[in-house]
Protein backbone atom coordinates (compact mmCIF):
# COMPACT_ATOMS: atom_id res chain seq x y z
CA UNK A 1 0.00 0.00 0.00
CA UNK A 2 1.76 3.55 -0.92
CA UNK A 3 -0.36 6.18 -0.04
CA UNK A 4 0.47 9.96 0.75
CA UNK A 5 -1.24 11.65 3.75
CA UNK A 6 -4.25 11.89 4.11
CA UNK A 7 -5.20 15.56 6.03
CA UNK A 8 -8.26 15.30 7.99
CA UNK A 9 -10.21 18.27 9.12
CA UNK A 10 -10.61 17.42 13.08
CA UNK A 11 -13.38 18.98 14.75
CA UNK A 12 -12.09 17.65 18.19
CA UNK A 13 -9.02 19.27 17.71
CA UNK A 14 -10.46 22.02 15.21
CA UNK A 15 -6.95 21.09 12.75
CA UNK A 16 -6.22 19.63 9.84
CA UNK A 17 -4.31 16.31 11.59
CA UNK A 18 -2.45 13.80 9.54
CA UNK A 19 -5.06 10.54 9.15
CA UNK A 20 -3.37 7.36 11.08
CA UNK A 21 -5.44 4.66 11.77
CA UNK A 22 -4.82 3.01 15.10
CA UNK A 23 -4.77 -0.40 13.39
CA UNK A 24 -2.46 -0.67 9.88
CA UNK A 25 -4.29 -1.29 6.95
CA UNK A 26 -7.63 -1.22 8.61
CA UNK A 27 -9.96 1.86 9.28
CA UNK A 28 -13.22 1.52 10.94
CA UNK A 29 -15.97 4.36 10.42
CA UNK A 30 -19.61 5.18 12.28
CA UNK A 31 -21.66 8.18 10.43
CA UNK A 32 -24.71 8.91 12.14
CA UNK A 33 -27.45 7.55 10.38
CA UNK A 34 -31.07 9.01 9.56
CA UNK A 35 -34.28 8.97 12.07
CA UNK A 36 -36.59 6.90 9.85
CA UNK A 37 -39.90 8.76 10.42
CA UNK A 38 -40.01 10.70 6.90
CA UNK A 39 -38.06 11.05 3.81
CA UNK A 40 -34.50 12.30 3.17
CA UNK A 41 -34.24 15.67 1.92
CA UNK A 42 -31.16 17.69 0.32
CA UNK A 43 -28.97 17.70 3.75
CA UNK A 44 -28.79 13.92 4.26
CA UNK A 45 -28.08 13.99 0.81
CA UNK A 46 -25.00 16.11 0.99
CA UNK A 47 -24.01 14.66 4.32
CA UNK A 48 -24.57 11.10 3.63
CA UNK A 49 -22.30 11.62 -0.15
CA UNK A 50 -19.56 13.21 1.60
CA UNK A 51 -18.84 10.00 3.89
CA UNK A 52 -19.57 8.22 0.53
CA UNK A 53 -16.61 9.60 -0.72
CA UNK A 54 -14.53 9.71 2.47
CA UNK A 55 -15.42 5.68 1.76
CA UNK A 56 -14.89 4.88 -1.22
CA UNK A 57 -11.02 7.09 -1.34
CA UNK A 58 -9.96 4.96 1.70
CA UNK A 59 -10.97 2.05 -0.23
CA UNK A 60 -9.63 3.10 -3.48
CA UNK A 61 -6.09 3.91 -1.44
CA UNK A 62 -5.80 0.72 -0.36
CA UNK A 63 -7.04 0.66 3.19
CA UNK A 64 -9.82 -2.30 4.46
CA UNK A 65 -12.83 -0.06 5.51
CA UNK A 66 -15.93 -1.19 7.60
CA UNK A 67 -18.42 1.23 7.39
CA UNK A 68 -21.32 1.18 9.62
CA UNK A 69 -24.31 3.49 9.64
CA UNK A 70 -27.42 3.02 12.41
CA UNK A 71 -30.73 3.69 11.91
CA UNK A 72 -32.53 5.47 14.50
CA UNK A 73 -35.73 3.99 14.88
CA UNK A 74 -36.26 4.46 18.88
CA UNK A 75 -35.53 6.94 20.90
CA UNK A 76 -35.12 10.28 18.74
CA UNK A 77 -37.32 12.89 21.05
CA UNK A 78 -38.78 16.13 19.05
CA UNK A 79 -36.09 18.05 20.73
CA UNK A 80 -32.85 18.37 22.19
CA UNK A 81 -33.77 18.62 25.68
CA UNK A 82 -35.20 15.00 26.33
CA UNK A 83 -38.75 16.69 25.89
CA UNK A 84 -41.64 15.58 23.74
CA UNK A 85 -43.09 12.77 21.85
CA UNK A 86 -40.80 10.27 19.94
CA UNK A 87 -40.48 11.59 16.29
CA UNK A 88 -41.61 8.27 15.18
CA UNK A 89 -44.69 7.29 17.43
CA UNK A 90 -46.10 10.78 16.52
CA UNK A 91 -45.51 10.17 12.76
CA UNK A 92 -47.23 6.09 13.24
CA UNK A 93 -50.10 8.43 15.06
CA UNK A 94 -50.75 10.66 11.49
CA UNK A 95 -50.07 7.58 9.33
CA UNK A 96 -51.94 5.31 11.26
CA UNK A 97 -49.21 3.00 10.97
CA UNK A 98 -47.41 0.75 13.99
CA UNK A 99 -44.45 2.83 14.99
CA UNK A 100 -42.14 -0.48 13.18
CA UNK A 101 -43.94 -0.34 10.07
CA UNK A 102 -43.14 3.39 9.80
CA UNK A 103 -39.42 2.36 10.65
CA UNK A 104 -39.37 -0.14 8.22
CA UNK A 105 -41.41 2.01 5.30
CA UNK A 106 -38.82 5.21 6.07
CA UNK A 107 -36.06 3.18 6.28
CA UNK A 108 -36.73 1.25 2.71
CA UNK A 109 -37.01 4.36 1.25
CA UNK A 110 -34.07 6.25 2.38
CA UNK A 111 -32.39 2.98 1.05
CA UNK A 112 -34.00 3.50 -2.39
CA UNK A 113 -33.12 7.31 -2.65
CA UNK A 114 -29.46 6.73 -1.65
CA UNK A 115 -29.45 4.15 -3.79
CA UNK A 116 -30.68 6.06 -6.75
CA UNK A 117 -27.98 9.03 -5.50
CA UNK A 118 -24.99 6.35 -6.39
CA UNK A 119 -24.19 5.45 -2.65
CA UNK A 120 -23.11 2.29 -1.33
CA UNK A 121 -24.39 0.46 0.87
CA UNK A 122 -22.89 0.88 4.43
CA UNK A 123 -21.24 -2.48 5.61
CA UNK A 124 -23.56 -2.85 8.69
CA UNK A 125 -26.48 -0.67 8.98
CA UNK A 126 -27.46 -1.53 12.90
CA UNK A 127 -31.05 -0.58 14.13
CA UNK A 128 -31.43 1.08 17.86
CA UNK A 129 -34.61 -0.79 18.45
CA UNK A 130 -32.70 -4.46 17.78
CA UNK A 131 -29.79 -3.45 20.28
CA UNK A 132 -32.03 -2.69 23.49
CA UNK A 133 -29.64 -4.78 26.02
CA UNK A 134 -26.59 -3.71 24.68
CA UNK A 135 -28.23 -0.10 25.73
CA UNK A 136 -29.21 -1.32 28.30
CA UNK A 137 -25.41 -2.85 29.63
CA UNK A 138 -24.07 0.08 28.59
CA UNK A 139 -26.25 2.63 31.13
CA UNK A 140 -26.02 -0.31 33.61
CA UNK A 141 -21.88 0.13 33.46
CA UNK A 142 -21.92 3.85 33.72
CA UNK A 143 -24.79 3.55 36.76
CA UNK A 144 -21.71 1.70 38.24
CA UNK A 145 -19.05 3.79 37.67
CA UNK A 146 -20.54 6.38 39.07
CA UNK A 147 -21.60 8.47 35.83
CA UNK A 148 -25.18 8.05 35.89
CA UNK A 149 -28.41 8.03 38.47
CA UNK A 150 -31.77 6.83 38.34
CA UNK A 151 -34.44 9.04 39.26
CA UNK A 152 -38.33 7.73 38.99
CA UNK A 153 -37.81 5.27 36.05
CA UNK A 154 -35.74 7.86 34.36
CA UNK A 155 -31.68 7.51 34.21
CA UNK A 156 -29.64 10.63 33.61
CA UNK A 157 -25.88 10.86 32.69
CA UNK A 158 -24.16 12.94 35.41
CA UNK A 159 -22.48 15.29 33.49
CA UNK A 160 -20.59 16.60 36.27
CA UNK A 161 -18.90 13.62 36.44
CA UNK A 162 -16.95 13.87 33.98
CA UNK A 163 -14.38 16.74 33.84
CA UNK A 164 -14.07 16.65 29.58
CA UNK A 165 -17.52 17.07 29.32
CA UNK A 166 -17.63 19.92 26.51
CA UNK A 167 -14.62 18.84 24.71
CA UNK A 168 -16.28 18.57 21.10
CA UNK A 169 -18.61 21.45 21.43
CA UNK A 170 -16.62 23.57 23.28
CA UNK A 171 -20.04 24.51 25.85
CA UNK A 172 -18.90 24.62 29.16
CA UNK A 173 -21.27 23.78 31.90
CA UNK A 174 -21.53 26.99 33.51
CA UNK A 175 -23.36 28.17 30.09
CA UNK A 176 -24.94 25.43 29.92
CA UNK A 177 -26.57 26.12 33.13
CA UNK A 178 -27.14 29.78 32.79
CA UNK A 179 -28.92 29.12 28.83
CA UNK A 180 -31.88 29.51 28.30
CA UNK A 181 -32.52 26.16 25.64
CA UNK A 182 -32.20 24.11 28.63
CA UNK A 183 -35.12 23.37 30.99
CA UNK A 184 -34.34 21.91 34.05
CA UNK A 185 -37.11 18.42 34.30
CA UNK A 186 -37.38 17.84 38.11
CA UNK A 187 -35.40 14.69 38.46
CA UNK A 188 -32.57 16.35 37.17
CA UNK A 189 -29.73 16.93 39.20
CA UNK A 190 -27.67 19.19 36.65
CA UNK A 191 -29.92 21.12 33.89
CA UNK A 192 -27.27 19.88 31.46
CA UNK A 193 -27.62 16.36 32.35
CA UNK A 194 -29.29 14.04 29.67
CA UNK A 195 -31.53 11.28 29.43
CA UNK A 196 -29.98 7.32 29.24
CA UNK A 197 -33.45 6.08 29.92
CA UNK A 198 -36.63 7.37 30.13
CA UNK A 199 -39.72 5.48 31.71
CA UNK A 200 -42.30 5.12 29.46
CA UNK A 201 -46.41 5.33 30.42
CA UNK A 202 -49.36 3.31 29.52
CA UNK A 203 -49.77 5.21 25.97
CA UNK A 204 -46.38 4.58 24.94
CA UNK A 205 -46.16 2.46 22.26
CA UNK A 206 -42.36 1.63 21.87
CA UNK A 207 -40.81 0.28 25.29
CA UNK A 208 -39.08 -2.52 27.05
CA UNK A 209 -38.62 -3.65 30.55
CA UNK A 210 -35.28 -2.83 32.24
CA UNK A 211 -33.90 -2.86 35.41
CA UNK A 212 -35.33 0.47 36.23
CA UNK A 213 -38.36 0.00 34.50
CA UNK A 214 -40.57 -0.05 31.72
CA UNK A 215 -39.24 2.71 29.07
CA UNK A 216 -37.03 3.42 26.06
CA UNK A 217 -33.46 4.26 25.70
CA UNK A 218 -32.42 8.69 25.28
CA UNK A 219 -31.23 8.90 21.73
CA UNK A 220 -27.57 9.17 22.66
CA UNK A 221 -26.42 6.04 24.09
CA UNK A 222 -27.19 3.85 21.19
CA UNK A 223 -24.44 5.51 19.15
CA UNK A 224 -22.03 4.57 21.44
CA UNK A 225 -23.67 1.11 22.03
CA UNK A 226 -23.79 0.27 18.72
CA UNK A 227 -20.59 1.75 17.55
CA UNK A 228 -18.91 -0.43 20.23
CA UNK A 229 -20.32 -3.56 19.27
CA UNK A 230 -19.10 -3.22 15.66
CA UNK A 231 -16.26 -1.20 15.66
CA UNK A 232 -14.86 -1.56 19.40
CA UNK A 233 -14.07 0.87 22.16
CA UNK A 234 -11.81 2.96 20.21
CA UNK A 235 -12.40 3.42 16.11
CA UNK A 236 -11.20 6.12 13.57
CA UNK A 237 -13.89 7.94 12.37
CA UNK A 238 -16.80 8.99 13.23
CA UNK A 239 -18.84 11.14 11.15
CA UNK A 240 -22.24 13.19 11.03
CA UNK A 241 -24.20 16.37 9.92
CA UNK A 242 -22.52 19.56 12.10
CA UNK A 243 -25.97 20.35 13.51
CA UNK A 244 -25.24 16.62 15.50
CA UNK A 245 -21.88 18.08 17.38
CA UNK A 246 -23.93 19.31 20.07
CA UNK A 247 -25.43 17.84 22.14
CA UNK A 248 -25.64 14.29 20.13
CA UNK A 249 -21.52 13.88 19.71
CA UNK A 250 -21.04 15.73 22.69
CA UNK A 251 -23.12 12.98 24.71
CA UNK A 252 -21.50 10.05 22.64
CA UNK A 253 -18.11 10.83 23.69
CA UNK A 254 -19.06 11.65 27.26
CA UNK A 255 -20.92 8.22 27.36
CA UNK A 256 -18.47 5.88 25.41
CA UNK A 257 -15.24 7.33 27.63
CA UNK A 258 -17.15 7.46 31.22
CA UNK A 259 -18.14 3.40 30.13
CA UNK A 260 -14.59 2.50 28.80
CA UNK A 261 -12.34 4.54 30.67
CA UNK A 262 -10.36 5.12 27.41
CA UNK A 263 -7.66 7.43 27.38
CA UNK A 264 -5.41 9.94 25.33
CA UNK A 265 -3.57 7.34 23.98
CA UNK A 266 -6.50 5.44 22.85
CA UNK A 267 -9.71 7.84 22.44
CA UNK A 268 -12.74 6.62 21.71
CA UNK A 269 -12.94 8.00 18.33
CA UNK A 270 -9.34 9.72 16.34
CA UNK A 271 -11.18 12.03 13.92
CA UNK A 272 -14.12 13.72 13.98
CA UNK A 273 -16.12 14.60 10.56
CA UNK A 274 -18.87 17.24 10.32
CA UNK A 275 -20.26 18.00 7.05
CA UNK A 276 -21.65 21.29 6.87
CA UNK A 277 -25.40 22.07 6.17
CA UNK A 278 -27.42 22.84 2.86
CA UNK A 279 -28.88 26.37 2.29
CA UNK A 280 -31.75 27.75 0.38
CA UNK A 281 -31.09 31.10 -0.85
CA UNK A 282 -29.03 31.77 2.30
CA UNK A 283 -31.57 29.88 4.58
CA UNK A 284 -30.78 26.99 6.68
CA UNK A 285 -32.90 24.28 4.76
CA UNK A 286 -34.94 21.93 7.38
CA UNK A 287 -37.90 19.78 7.85
CA UNK A 288 -38.96 22.02 10.78
CA UNK A 289 -38.56 24.99 8.62
CA UNK A 290 -40.60 24.00 5.96
CA UNK A 291 -38.37 24.33 2.90
CA UNK A 292 -36.82 21.15 2.86
CA UNK A 293 -37.11 19.41 -0.39
CA UNK A 294 -37.01 15.48 -0.04
CA UNK A 295 -34.75 13.81 -2.82
CA UNK A 296 -38.02 12.17 -3.86
CA UNK A 297 -39.15 15.48 -5.26
CA UNK A 298 -36.16 16.57 -6.76
CA UNK A 299 -36.10 13.22 -8.42
CA UNK A 300 -39.98 13.63 -9.76
CA UNK A 301 -39.83 17.39 -9.07
CA UNK A 302 -42.95 17.61 -7.27
CA UNK A 303 -42.12 20.38 -5.41
CA UNK A 304 -43.58 23.62 -5.35
CA UNK A 305 -40.11 25.06 -5.28
CA UNK A 306 -38.64 22.87 -8.16
CA UNK A 307 -39.63 23.31 -11.61
CA UNK A 308 -38.99 20.09 -13.03
CA UNK A 309 -37.53 16.85 -11.98
CA UNK A 310 -33.78 16.36 -11.47
CA UNK A 311 -31.47 14.18 -12.40
CA UNK A 312 -29.99 11.97 -9.19
CA UNK A 313 -26.20 11.82 -10.78
CA UNK A 314 -26.60 15.68 -11.07
CA UNK A 315 -27.55 16.14 -7.67
CA UNK A 316 -24.74 13.93 -6.79
CA UNK A 317 -22.78 16.25 -9.15
CA UNK A 318 -23.85 19.35 -7.50
CA UNK A 319 -22.93 18.42 -3.83
CA UNK A 320 -19.47 17.43 -4.65
CA UNK A 321 -19.02 20.38 -6.30
CA UNK A 322 -18.91 22.57 -2.87
CA UNK A 323 -16.52 21.28 0.16
CA UNK A 324 -18.33 19.01 2.68
CA UNK A 325 -16.94 21.96 5.23
CA UNK A 326 -18.67 24.46 3.51
CA UNK A 327 -22.10 25.18 3.18
CA UNK A 328 -23.91 24.45 -0.03
CA UNK A 329 -26.41 27.09 -1.28
CA UNK A 330 -29.12 25.05 -3.59
CA UNK A 331 -31.24 26.69 -6.07
CA UNK A 332 -32.00 25.78 -9.70
CA UNK A 333 -29.85 27.92 -11.11
CA UNK A 334 -27.21 26.37 -9.72
CA UNK A 335 -28.55 23.02 -10.16
CA UNK A 336 -28.66 23.86 -14.33
CA UNK A 337 -25.09 25.12 -13.84
CA UNK A 338 -24.12 21.55 -12.56
CA UNK A 339 -26.37 19.75 -15.38
CA UNK A 340 -24.70 21.44 -18.43
CA UNK A 341 -21.38 20.79 -16.50
CA UNK A 342 -21.90 17.56 -16.15
CA UNK A 343 -23.59 17.00 -19.67
CA UNK A 344 -20.36 18.49 -20.93
CA UNK A 345 -18.12 16.17 -19.17
CA UNK A 346 -20.19 13.12 -20.99
CA UNK A 347 -19.61 14.72 -24.40
CA UNK A 348 -16.02 15.13 -23.54
CA UNK A 349 -15.27 11.90 -22.56
CA UNK A 350 -17.65 10.65 -25.78
CA UNK A 351 -14.92 12.19 -27.76
CA UNK A 352 -12.23 10.81 -26.00
CA UNK A 353 -13.72 7.14 -25.98
CA UNK A 354 -13.79 7.84 -30.25
CA UNK A 355 -10.53 9.47 -30.39
CA UNK A 356 -8.79 6.35 -28.62
CA UNK A 357 -10.19 4.66 -31.18
CA UNK A 358 -7.73 5.99 -34.03
CA UNK A 359 -4.70 4.01 -35.15
CA UNK A 360 -2.90 7.90 -35.75
CA UNK A 361 -1.95 8.95 -32.10
CA UNK A 362 0.85 11.37 -32.69
CA UNK A 363 0.12 13.87 -30.29
CA UNK A 364 2.20 14.23 -26.89
CA UNK A 365 1.94 12.13 -24.35
CA UNK A 366 -0.18 13.08 -21.26
CA UNK A 367 1.60 13.73 -17.80
CA UNK A 368 -0.24 10.88 -16.24
CA UNK A 369 1.37 10.56 -13.04
CA UNK A 370 1.24 14.37 -12.40
CA UNK A 371 -2.75 14.46 -13.40
CA UNK A 372 -3.18 11.40 -10.97
CA UNK A 373 -0.52 13.31 -8.58
CA UNK A 374 -2.99 16.53 -8.37
CA UNK A 375 -6.46 14.61 -8.30
CA UNK A 376 -5.33 12.82 -5.12
CA UNK A 377 -3.31 15.78 -3.73
CA UNK A 378 -6.76 17.43 -3.59
CA UNK A 379 -8.65 14.30 -1.84
CA UNK A 380 -5.97 14.32 0.94
CA UNK A 381 -6.50 17.95 1.34
CA UNK A 382 -9.19 16.84 3.98
CA UNK A 383 -11.48 15.06 0.67
CA UNK A 384 -11.60 18.38 -1.43
CA UNK A 385 -13.95 17.05 -4.45
CA UNK A 386 -14.39 20.79 -5.05
CA UNK A 387 -11.44 20.83 -6.17
CA UNK A 388 -9.95 17.47 -7.44
CA UNK A 389 -13.19 17.75 -9.83
CA UNK A 390 -12.11 21.37 -11.51
CA UNK A 391 -8.55 19.72 -11.69
CA UNK A 392 -9.45 16.40 -13.75
CA UNK A 393 -12.28 18.70 -15.83
CA UNK A 394 -9.44 20.91 -16.73
CA UNK A 395 -7.23 17.67 -17.76
CA UNK A 396 -10.23 15.94 -19.98
CA UNK A 397 -11.27 19.17 -21.38
CA UNK A 398 -7.29 20.05 -22.69
CA UNK A 399 -7.18 16.13 -23.61
CA UNK A 400 -9.98 16.79 -25.84
CA UNK A 401 -8.92 20.02 -27.57
CA UNK A 402 -5.88 17.93 -28.32
CA UNK A 403 -7.55 15.42 -29.93
CA UNK A 404 -10.13 18.27 -31.69
CA UNK A 405 -6.88 19.52 -33.23
CA UNK A 406 -5.63 16.41 -34.66
CA UNK A 407 -3.07 15.66 -31.86
CA UNK A 408 -4.21 12.79 -30.25
CA UNK A 409 -1.81 11.98 -27.33
CA UNK A 410 0.10 8.86 -27.33
CA UNK A 411 -0.77 7.54 -24.23
CA UNK A 412 -4.47 8.81 -24.77
CA UNK A 413 -6.28 5.39 -23.12
CA UNK A 414 -4.30 4.80 -20.59
CA UNK A 415 -5.62 8.51 -19.06
CA UNK A 416 -8.92 7.86 -20.14
CA UNK A 417 -9.13 4.32 -18.57
CA UNK A 418 -7.50 6.38 -15.18
CA UNK A 419 -10.02 9.21 -15.36
CA UNK A 420 -13.32 7.26 -15.94
CA UNK A 421 -12.36 4.56 -13.35
CA UNK A 422 -11.42 7.94 -10.84
CA UNK A 423 -15.18 9.50 -11.54
CA UNK A 424 -16.71 6.08 -11.24
CA UNK A 425 -15.23 4.33 -8.30
CA UNK A 426 -14.26 7.46 -5.93
CA UNK A 427 -16.74 10.25 -7.18
CA UNK A 428 -19.34 8.02 -8.42
CA UNK A 429 -20.25 10.35 -11.05
CA UNK A 430 -19.39 8.72 -14.64
CA UNK A 431 -21.85 9.83 -17.09
CA UNK A 432 -23.52 6.46 -19.23
CA UNK A 433 -21.09 6.61 -21.81
CA UNK A 434 -23.23 4.32 -24.42
CA UNK A 435 -23.33 4.90 -27.59
CA UNK A 436 -26.83 3.25 -27.26
CA UNK A 437 -28.15 5.30 -24.77
CA UNK A 438 -27.32 8.21 -26.52
CA UNK A 439 -28.64 6.58 -29.38
CA UNK A 440 -32.02 5.42 -27.69
CA UNK A 441 -32.72 9.12 -26.08
CA UNK A 442 -32.54 10.40 -29.87
CA UNK A 443 -34.50 7.72 -31.18
CA UNK A 444 -36.92 7.89 -28.74
CA UNK A 445 -37.38 11.94 -28.30
CA UNK A 446 -38.02 11.34 -32.83
CA UNK A 447 -40.61 9.12 -31.89
CA UNK A 448 -42.58 10.08 -29.72
CA UNK A 449 -44.12 12.97 -31.33
CA UNK A 450 -45.30 10.41 -34.32
CA UNK A 451 -47.11 8.48 -31.89
CA UNK A 452 -48.63 10.72 -30.20
CA UNK A 453 -49.51 12.19 -33.63
CA UNK A 454 -50.96 8.88 -34.81
CA UNK A 455 -53.28 8.71 -31.51
CA UNK A 456 -54.56 11.86 -31.57
CA UNK A 457 -55.73 11.12 -34.88
CA UNK A 458 -56.89 8.01 -33.93
CA UNK A 459 -59.55 9.73 -31.47
CA UNK A 460 -60.33 12.32 -33.60
CA UNK A 461 -62.05 9.31 -35.47
CA UNK A 462 -63.15 8.17 -32.59
CA UNK A 463 -61.42 4.90 -32.66
CA UNK A 464 -60.93 4.36 -29.57
CA UNK A 465 -59.67 1.18 -29.57
CA UNK A 466 -56.58 2.01 -31.38
CA UNK A 467 -56.02 5.10 -29.12
CA UNK A 468 -55.97 3.08 -25.70
CA UNK A 469 -53.98 0.49 -27.51
CA UNK A 470 -51.33 2.72 -28.08
CA UNK A 471 -51.68 3.91 -24.62
CA UNK A 472 -51.28 0.81 -23.17
CA UNK A 473 -48.48 -0.21 -25.06
CA UNK A 474 -46.72 3.08 -24.25
CA UNK A 475 -47.68 2.65 -20.40
CA UNK A 476 -46.17 -0.93 -20.24
CA UNK A 477 -42.80 0.21 -21.89
CA UNK A 478 -42.50 3.06 -18.66
CA UNK A 479 -43.98 5.55 -21.04
CA UNK A 480 -46.79 7.43 -19.75
CA UNK A 481 -49.07 9.98 -21.68
CA UNK A 482 -50.68 13.57 -20.29
CA UNK A 483 -53.47 14.37 -22.03
CA UNK A 484 -54.98 17.81 -21.99
CA UNK A 485 -56.97 20.61 -23.54
CA UNK A 486 -53.89 22.20 -25.61
CA UNK A 487 -53.12 18.35 -26.76
CA UNK A 488 -50.83 15.28 -25.20
CA UNK A 489 -47.42 15.80 -23.49
CA UNK A 490 -45.44 12.03 -22.46
CA UNK A 491 -42.59 11.32 -20.16
CA UNK A 492 -40.81 8.09 -19.03
ZN1 LIG B 1 -25.34 9.12 16.38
Amino acid sequence: MSQEQIQIYNTLTRKKEVFEPQTPGFVGMYVCGPTVYGDAHLGHAKSYTTFDVVVRYLRYKGWKVRYVQNITDVGHLTDDADEGEDKLAKQSRIERLEPMEVAEKYTNRYFEDMDRLGLLRPDITPRASGHIPEQIAMIETLIAKGHAYEAGGNVYFDVTSDPNYGQLSGRRLDEAESGTRVVTAGDKRHPADFALWKKADDSHLMKWPSPWGVGYPGWHIECSAMSTKYLGENFDIHGGGLENKFPHHECEIAQSTCAHGTDHAHPFVRYWMHNNMVTLEGQKMGKSLGNAISLRQFYDGSHKLLSRAWDPQVIRFFLLQSHYRSTTDFSETALQAAESGFANLRTYLMDLHKAAASDTKTGEALPLDAIRAETEEAMNDDFNTAQAIARLFTRIKNARAACNSGQIPANLSEFLSWATDFLDTVLGILPDLSEREQANTEIIDGLMPLILDLRREARQSKNWAVADQIREKLTELGISVQDSKTGSDWSL
